[in-house]
């Protein structure tokens, strides 16, 4: 942070109401060139008033992961990484662990919820972090819990709202609240507790650099509907053969992306699959190290359909499968996002399809029911963590008409 930067932070505190609790910030900097530099802003969560030293020995701990723990190398190995420390008191000490506890006075509302989940309250903590730091790459939530032999009345534990099942896994204890994080395109943010600093690499991996989960929680393969989870995780496939890390690893393991079947994961260890020890894989290594520098990836080029195409249903038939495929120049993004629109008489469009691949693939099957025969719009994107490419769109006409060799919604002839 610069020197006018904190000088205009301090003239925002005096102005602050008497009574208000100030946010008070200490920076460790590695670099002032801040579109470059990676800016992580940890903000205290269930501390009070004169526990800022208290807060700041707990962050130390986070950024020793960084500065110092010989699996964060590819990190350090990237672009400079600044840490800003952002204390700001509470009336509550301590947020509560116990799943479907309200949150209580403190700054960001950590709780946990009934299914046994770690919440924070986003929209707060974005803009503390927006206000205070620079050029902000992720948001860390750091919750200060309440302590496990807190005497609570149980008449107080009746009014919590508890959920039941068996494949639930409720913290007994404020040592099993675990931590988790979102990708950067859907914030880039990570809440986690004093307890359990190992893990903030692995979230980090998350938060920073879209990294998925390469552990397995659930029987079974991901259904149509959840494949695009994959698709978006460079470091996940569905295809067993790798082929999409190929120029990394030739290796392929099933099992990631918190399913057992029907998704493979780079190499038998990494830090995205044991999240508090290992090193990261060299798939994640290598995403770790330049994910960032890329700049966002150029557009696709449809070859089929092409514009103005045909697509001819037999009679009686309600589903459309066709095989799209495009071209794209340039490094491989993470992933190619479809968009499917009914272009109604009136010129609106209405989305009725979307579905994420992986980046080395140029084709994919989209398959739909249509309701009807009309106008469709067919669009597609690159992306990658600096960015996606424009969406391009290609227009194709759906028409009852029957087809002799038997081609469900077969397009006129590909131009490739
Ligand atoms: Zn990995």
């Amino acid at each position: 942070m610069t020197g006018p930067r904190r000088l205009l932070l301090a003239l925002l505190l005096l102005a602050a109401p008497a009574g208000a609790q100030e946010p008070r910030l200490t920076s460790d900097l590695a670099s002032t060139d801040w579109a470059r530099a990676v800016d992580v802003v940890i903000l205290s969560e269930g501390y009070v008033r004169g526990e800022e030293q208290r807060f700041l020995a707990d962050a130390k701990r986070l950024a020793d992961a960084i500065r110092l723990d010989p699996d964060a190398a590819p990190l350090r190995a990237g672009p400079p990484i600044n840490l800003h420390f952002v204390f700001v008191p509470g009336r509550d000490r301590g947020a509560p662990w116990q799943p479907g506890r309200p949150a209580r006075r403190t700054p960001f509302g950590v709780h946990v919820t009934p299914e046994g989940d770690l919440e924070a309250d986003d929209a707060e903590a974005d803009a503390l972090a927006a206000e205070v730091a620079p050029d902000v790459d992720v948001v860390v939530v750091l919750a200060r819990l309440t302590p496990a032999d807190e005497p609570i009345p149980a008449s107080a534990r009746r009014r919590w709202p508890v959920a039941e099942g068996d494949d639930l896994d409720l913290p007994e204890d404020p040592d099993d609240v675990r931590p988790n994080a979102d990708v950067p395109t859907d914030g880039g943010r990570i809440r986690t507790t004093t307890l359990d600093p190992e893990a903030f690499l692995h979230e980090l991996g998350h938060a920073l650099y879209g990294l998925g989960d390469e552990y397995e929680e659930y029987p079974g393969a991901p259904s149509a509907d959840e494949r695009w989870e994959v698709a978006v995780c460079p470091n996940l496939t569905l295809e067993p053969t790798g082929r999409r890390w190929r120029d990394i690893v030739d290796t392929a393991f099933e099992g990631g992306g918190m399913w057992t079947k029907g998704v493979w994961r780079p190499e038998r260890r990494c830090r995205m699959r044991e999240s508090r020890a290992d090193a990261f894989c060299l798939v994640c290594q290598e995403v770790i190290r330049g994910g960032r520098d890329a700049d966002a990836p150029g557009a696709p080029v449809w070859t089929r359909p092409t514009e103005d195409a045909l697509v001819l249903l037999p009679p009686g038939q309600r589903r459309l499968t066709l095989e799209p495929r495009w071209r794209h120049r340039g490094d491989a993004p993470v992933s190619f996002h479809l968009d499917l629109r009914r272009i109604s008489p009136d010129g609106r469009r209405r989305q009725v399809w979307w579905d994420a691949v992986e980046g080395h693939a140029r084709r994919t099957t989209l398959e739909v029911g249509v309701q009807r025969a009309g106008t469709y719009a067919l669009g597609i994107s690159a992306v990658n963590l600096a960015g996606a490419s424009e969406v391009v769109w290609t227009t194709f006409t759906v028409r009852p008409g029957g087809s002799a060799s038997g081609l469900v919604g077969a397009v006129g002839e590909a131009t490739d």
